[in-house]
């Protein structure tokens, strides 16, 4: 880790070879997928171009180093969250895939109905169906934590929800929506009280927050390659060693057995028992390379930079007139939803992106949110480490333009 310059936007920025081509572009777009360093589109190029070859099966040179690098990365992850053994890092498509694999093998097979599953209002869809299917399924109840018009979690009515009855807590770290950072750490130590596993949903924490999985204590921790910089099609499912390995398989096919005969079949240990068929080896080798960016920053500045822009965009957006920020929670992270009155969100971006700035409107995979706010949709900002301040005055002033345009 590099501890001797503060974190530069403008040189982290030349790492990423698109800001090269749109120079101008406020890309303030990162919750939905962050841009790519060149580090990590070279990692993908080279194994294609001087060492491609598929994984694991294969005797030859190719195939050989193939699978050590693929296999090397799990370390690197397993380093990035402090995970204690490679073995603990299942290879997935993504946050959506690491969650349904638990809550299809881990969760369903012991649920029973009358049992309750706990997550939150603010739930990303792709940590709401998974469970709310499972519920369904087995006749259990899908219990959901309210929170407030700050988008702020109501602990008191968490603390009363736990129950004997309870299986299962999923929660999202950091809300795509709202931004609101969950104080995760005392939510786990109070579902462990009785026993209850948690799974924590960090797509929006992994590239803002140092993780620690042991130190959360966490039962599974899941997130996405693309977006912590790594490509698309590759994520991370985090699971404790013993929760692995009494999960029967998800999914079958080729490199997750043992043995295999028409009466019977045996399969891998875990992780490989996760890890059917041919898996994104160029994408995980690209994740490695991400891995690496990641760790040569400091994390320190990573969020007192985040911090900074976080800050600056919802001040500057609280001033103008019309504009209500959605999600208002002490605890944020640079992430920032918006309704301009009398605008639909999406002809917000539509004129915000004729000013070169790249936001997303719309319910952002959280209806139950958009419902609970009474609004068809926001238009959300989300700033990564290489948005500068200019970005968020080219947002506000952009913004301004359109309120003044709309009310004349
Ligand atoms: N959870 C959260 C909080 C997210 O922001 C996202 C992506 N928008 C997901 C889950 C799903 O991630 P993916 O589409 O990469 O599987």
């Amino acid at each position: 880790m590099n501890h001797n310059s503060m974190l530069d936007p403008a040189t982290i920025r030349q790492q990423f070879p698109l800001f090269s081509h749109y120079p101008r572009l406020a890309y303030l777009d990162n919750a939905a997928t962050t841009q790519k360093p060149k580090s990590v589109i070279d990692a993908i190029t080279n194994f294609y171009e001087k060492g491609n070859a598929n994984i694991h099966r294969g005797v030859y040179e190719l195939a050989v180093r193939a699978t050590h690098q693929y296999e090397g990365v799990r370390g690197k992850v397993a380093a990035l969250i402090n995970a204690p053994k490679p073995e603990t890092i299942v290879y997935t498509a993504g946050t959506t895939a690491g969650i349904n694999l638990v809550a299809q093998s881990f969760l369903e097979p012991n649920l029973q109905a009358g049992d309750e599953v706990v997550i939150s209002f603010m739930e990303h869809h792709a940590n709401l169906i998974p469970w709310q299917m499972a519920c369904k399924e087995k006749g259990a109840k899908l219990r959901v934590i309210p929170m407030s018009k700050d988008g702020v979690l109501d602990m008191k009515a968490y603390k009363e929800m736990l129950s004997p009855r309870t299986r299962m807590l999923a929660l999202v770290h950091v809300s795509n929506t709202l931004g609101t950072v969950n104080p995760i750490e005392e939510m786990i130590a109070l579902a462990h009280r009785r026993d209850i596993p948690v799974l924590v949903d960090g797509a929006q924490s992994i590239a803002h927050f140092p993780i620690d999985v042991q130190a959360l204590d966490v039962d599974f921790f899941a997130f996405s390659g693309h977006k912590m910089f790594g490509p698309t099609g590759v994520g991370i499912l985090y699971g404790k060693e013993e929760h692995l390995a009494a999960m029967p398989p998800w999914q079958f096919g080729g490199d997750m057995i043992r043995d295999v005969a028409f009466e019977e079949t045996t399969f891998a240990e875990a992780p490989q028992r996760f890890e059917a068929g041919t898996t994104p080896i160029a994408g995980v080798i690209g994740l490695g390379a991400a891995v690496g960016f990641l760790q040569a920053l400091d994390n320190n500045e990573i969020q007192q930079h985040l911090k900074k822009l976080g800050r600056a965009a919802r001040e500057k957006l609280a001033r103008i007139d019309g504009l209500r920020i959605i999600g208002n929670a002490e605890n944020s992270t640079a992430t920032v939803s918006f309704v301009l009155e009398g605008v639909h969100p999406h002809d917000v971006a539509t004129f915000l992106a004729e000013d070169q700035v790249a936001v997303r409107a719309g319910h952002h995979c959280t209806q139950p949110i958009m419902d609970f706010f009474e609004i068809a949709g926001t238009t959300r900002a989300s700033f990564s480490i290489y948005n500068e301040m200019w970005e968020v005055e080219q947002l506000a002033e952009s913004l301004e333009n359109i309120r003044r345009f709309f009310l004349a």
